[in-house]
């Protein structure tokens, strides 16, 4: 087999001008022309996993099939490669000192003095073990932050120290920005160049630079950063901003990006076949018509972050479906205490679907429960997922199956009927602070029943979804649930564990107690999202 070749993938100027699309489509280009690839990315932060981030904070946690859960990129990189990921693709700084620690306690350096360099070996082990357990011909390491951090400095010197023992396996690709300001109204490459040469001091020259900025790069500034960065300007690819994230992948490969790179890795195109995203690419950009879809929660009020990073994997699984059908989603964000002071009718008449996203906590509860009570009275498809998948069950339990007060312990601790309660094995674990990572998470088989809503979308009963969660439906309630109308119509294996709930006379309301989004392709939506989307149309 030939040797592994790693490409590193850093960032510069300044955060959030896109390094993470642009590791996705280079990672896609390179799939595209016949190459396995294993994408990583680092984070300079100390967490061990983006678990007991904030999603405000720091956007989604997305979760794996082996539970590990990560930082939203590894999210993009699933959704562009079509691959399942795991904690082999995402590293943290966390991490690292903490495997450095533990096995300095147990006496793992034999008496050495543990140093500063042990980390970058502890780094470049991981990378070569993801590259082995994933056959990968190509690992793309995407590095978290901009170059000059001094916290993410071990990643850079992982990488120089890799080149220098591999010269022709390993390469860097530098993105940087040009920024376009208003007063002067040309592009500027001077803070680049300077990002390169903080690269430079790092003993680092890049093989590419991805110039990213509002407008496509022209051939003047193309000569200057060349000069300046000591490079051919053949390595320097535009990256303008496009209509969507797909198109980055198409204007890469317009500019034989994919090629380049390939042959600096003495690698030849085995295949060339972006003819699918080519497509996509497109119907994203025709679409044109819309239904309106609410979606209902209570992260909305406050603090100046951005939804569509709070909530990136539903987004993107609801225009997934939107696009099998032609339309797209027009996601109108409905803040659950507004529903509280003002009704839910206000927010909610005219939307063609509701959907209550994943949660935690008890503030603005009520809110999410009103806005079910009128999707499910006035026959609004309606879609909750994992808290929106509980709050239903609270719902129906209250107002069909008269259980006054019912609740989760959740929320409620003492509540007279609680329909959702901790799991067996949770209670401890809270109890004890034992926060980090022990949710409930990942891949879980589920049963699915015949003649339901579930099995008319997946056309099969044994599925595997994801999940992040420490409640669950409690099943003293079953019997008393079922006989007003709710259908269990997906569970555990062993029959214990509610997974999906659905109504009967309904057009299509179904909650599911996983996370059916991080499953979702942009050219295989998730068939929930999808039939979801069809009962909208209707
Ligand atoms: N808070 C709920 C639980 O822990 C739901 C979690 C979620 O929506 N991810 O069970």
């Amino acid at each position: 087999m030939a040797r592994t070749k790693y490409i590193f993938i850093s960032g510069g100027v300044m955060s959030s001008v896109g390094k993470g699309i642009t590791a996705a489509s280079i990672a896609k280009l390179l799939q595209s022309k016949g190459y396995r690839v294993c994408p990583i990315k680092c984070e300079s932060y100390l967490n061990i996993d983006s678990g007991t981030i904030r999603p405000t904070e720091h956007g989604e946690v997305f979760v794996c099939d082996d539970g590990i859960e990560t930082d939203q990129d590894i999210g993009t990189y699933e959704r562009f490669l079509d691959q399942p990921l795991s904690r082999d693709n995402f590293v943290t700084m966390g991490q690292i000192y903490q495997a450095i620690i533990e096995r300095e306690r147990s006496f793992g350096y034999e008496g050495e003095d543990v140093e500063a360099v042990h980390l970058c070996d502890e780094i470049i082990g991981r990378f070569k073990t993801a590259a082995r357990k994933s056959r990968a011909d190509v690992v793309v390491v995407e590095l978290g932050g901009t170059v000059g951090e001094y916290w993410n400095i071990f990643y850079y010197e992982a990488y120089r120290i890799m080149k220098l023992r591999n010269k022709d396996s390993v390469f860097h690709i530098h993105v940087g920005y040009l920024p376009t300001p208003p007063t002067v109204g040309e592009m500027k490459s001077k803070p680049t160049q300077l990002s390169v040469r903080l690269l430079n001091s790092l003993g680092i020259q890049p093989d590419f630079l991805v110039a990213r900025a509002e407008r496509p790069l022209d051939r003047k500034r193309k000569e200057r950063l060349a000069l300046f960065c000591n490079m051919d300007g053949d390595d320097i690819i535009s990256n303008p901003d496009l209509d969507s994230v797909y198109d980055v992948a198409i204007k890469f490969d317009e500019q034989e990006f994919g090629e380049r790179i390939l042959k600096k890795l003495h690698l030849k195109p085995k295949s060339k076949d972006l003819n699918d995203w080519r497509k996509l690419a497109e119907t994203v950009k025709t679409v044109v018509n819309e239904v309106p879809i609410a979606v209902v929660g209570k992260y909305f009020a406050t603090g100046d972050y951005v939804l569509s990073d709070v909530y990136v994997s539903v987004i993107e699984s609801l225009k997934h479906a939107g696009w099998h059908y032609g339309v797209k989603p027009k996601l109108v964000w409905v803040d659950s205490e507004k529903i509280e002071a003002d009704g839910a009718a206000k927010y909610l008449e005219g939307m063609a679907g509701v959907v209550v996203p994943g949660g935690f906590g008890g503030r603005g509860i009520e809110g999410i429960i009103q806005a079910i009570t009128f999707a499910r009275e006035h026959k609004i498809p309606y879609f909750g997922l994992c808290y929106g998948m509980q709050l239903a069950t609270i719902e129906i339990a209250r107002n069909l199956a008269d259980l006054k007060g019912a609740n989760s312990t959740e929320i409620d601790a003492k509540t007279k009927h609680p329909v959702i309660h901790i799991m067996p094995d949770q209670e401890k674990k809270l109890l004890s602070r034992d926060y980090g990572a022990t949710m409930r998470l990942g891949a879980w088989d589920c049963h699915v029943t015949k003649g339901t809503k579930a099995h008319e979308a997946y056309g099969k009963t044994d599925i595997s979804e994801r999940h992040r969660h420490r409640y669950e439906f409690n099943n003293a309630y079953r019997a008393r649930l079922e006989k007003v109308g709710l259908t269990i119509s997906g569970a555990s294996p062993d029959g214990k564990l509610v997974e999906i709930v659905e109504l009967k006379d309904h057009p299509w309301f179904v909650g599911v107690q996983f996370h059916p989004e991080f499953q979702s392709r942009p050219l295989r939506p998730h068939p929930l999202f999808r039939e979801f989307i069809g009962a909208c149309l209707k």
